[in-house]
């Protein structure tokens, strides 16, 4: 069969190779300049490895996404270390953890027992928590809501803690050791050791894949295509006909400076009520010094409506009504009927999604379309 699939990033990257491998003819377009979608990274003048949509870091539970993903590059192991700065310079480790509680209260707890205490007495009763606020207090009181999660939130989702979703925040680990490392509880935490575009270009590698970039999906060219597989935004698709599936975005502020000693870590999130919510030191990240220059590029992201900035979507919204989440379900209601279609990764799902829950879902949904073609 011929199979469209609109999209490079690692959805379309995922079921590209694998139809591709099933003996299909397949054609990939992107709308951007660029393979990767929001994976793609570049060298830059300062001879540095920069992530143009933010820092990247694999991390995963799933050995079958890494048996699919490793034979298209080398890895480098890799742990994620993230620091918060308070108000008055200081850093502390993030997620919070027992040191972080010994710096904020000026205590000098040495177990986790003293932690779990110290946070039992300054959490507040709420026994069935209704949103993101309450979900907080209930865990850790509220002098640590509003020092690390408060100004955070707003910034970030232009919403209190009181307008969001528990499902937001319940995620966010708490640790009451000494555990410094951000995504702890995942196996494995590597990187690419050339970046993620070598990899999406040895994926793509294949003799039954075509690649078209600078190409915007247009209706009239499923003519020529048995398939569809689509990581175009399902809003869009359909004219926003049913109303707007918002984002938050993100600009990215970017500078030049000489060289200096390295950083605490690499990405440092500012808990202050100004407009940034972090900042990457992009050669402290593994082998992202890719050409001595005595320069370096650090990134400071500043969140943002998706309208602001040319309608670039990176995480969905999700308020403690679940309005947007029941929207989607009638775009999903609607993609459904629609012939020869899927829709497919973060925002043809409406979904926020780490790399290796892409890879994970695409490469489900890739074999169930395969077993489904087989038996037709
Ligand atoms: C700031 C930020 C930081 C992140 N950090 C991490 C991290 O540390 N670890 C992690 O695991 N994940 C991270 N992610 C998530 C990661 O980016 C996603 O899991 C991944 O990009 C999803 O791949 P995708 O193919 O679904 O979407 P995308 O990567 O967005 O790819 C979709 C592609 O479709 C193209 N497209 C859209 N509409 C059209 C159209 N009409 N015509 C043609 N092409 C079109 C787009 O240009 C895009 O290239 C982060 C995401 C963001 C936004």
């Amino acid at each position: 069969m011929t199979v469209l699939v609109v999209g490079a990033g690692f959805s379309g990257a995922v079921y590209a190779r694998v139809l591709a491998e099933a003996g299909h003819e397949v054609r990939v377009i992107d709308k951007r300049p660029h393979l990767g979608g929001n994976a793609y990274d570049f060298t830059d003048e300062n001879g540095v490895r920069v992530h143009a949509y933010g820092p990247h870091l694999f991390h995963t539970k799933l050995s079958h996404v890494l048996d699919w993903l490793r034979p298209f590059g080398r890895f480098l192991p890799y742990t994620h270390k993230v620091r918060a700065r308070l108000h008055d310079g200081r850093l502390v480790p993030l997620p919070i953890n027992l040191d972080t509680v010994n710096e904020v209260f000026a205590t000098a707890y040495e177990t986790p027992a003293q932690v779990s205490e110290h946070l039992a007495r300054i959490a507040l009763p709420i026994a069935e928590p209704r949103n993101a606020a309450e979900h907080l207090y209930a865990k850790i009181g509220q002098e640590l809501t509003d020092l690390f999660f408060r100004p955070y939130t707003k910034k970030m989702w232009q919403m209190d803690l009181e307008e969001m979703s528990a499902a937001v925040v319940k995620r966010i680990p708490l640790r009451m050791d000494r555990e410094d490392t951000y995504f702890a509880s995942d196996e494995t935490q590597i990187m690419p050791a050339d970046g993620y575009t070598a990899l999406f270009e040895r994926i793509f590698e294949h003799p039954r894949i075509k690649v078209e970039l600078s190409a915007s999906f247009d209706k009239s060219a499923l003519r020529d295509f048995t398939f569809c597989f689509n990581a175009m935004p399902v809003d869009e698709y359909f004219g926003c006909r049913l109303g707007e599936l918002p984002y938050r975005s993100i600009r990215f502020h970017k500078r030049m400076e000489p060289d200096g000693p390295a950083p605490a870590a690499p990405v440092v999130n500012f808990t202050d009520a100004g407009p940034f919510t972090r900042e990457t030191v992009w050669d402290a990240l593994p082998n992202h010094r890719v050409r001595e220059t005595g320069r370096r590029s650090v990134t400071k992201e500043e969140p943002c409506d998706y309208r602001d900035n040319g309608m670039e979507r990176y995480y969905p919204v999700k308020t403690a009504d679940g309005r947007y989440q029941t929207l989607y379900e009638e775009y999903r209601l609607l993609a459904r009927d629609e012939p020869n279609m899927a829709f497919i990764g973060r925002c043809g799902t409406y979904q926020y999604l780490d790399m290796d829950q892409v890879i994970n879902q695409s490469l489900a949904g890739a074999q169930r379309w395969l077993a489904q073609n087989r038996e037709a």
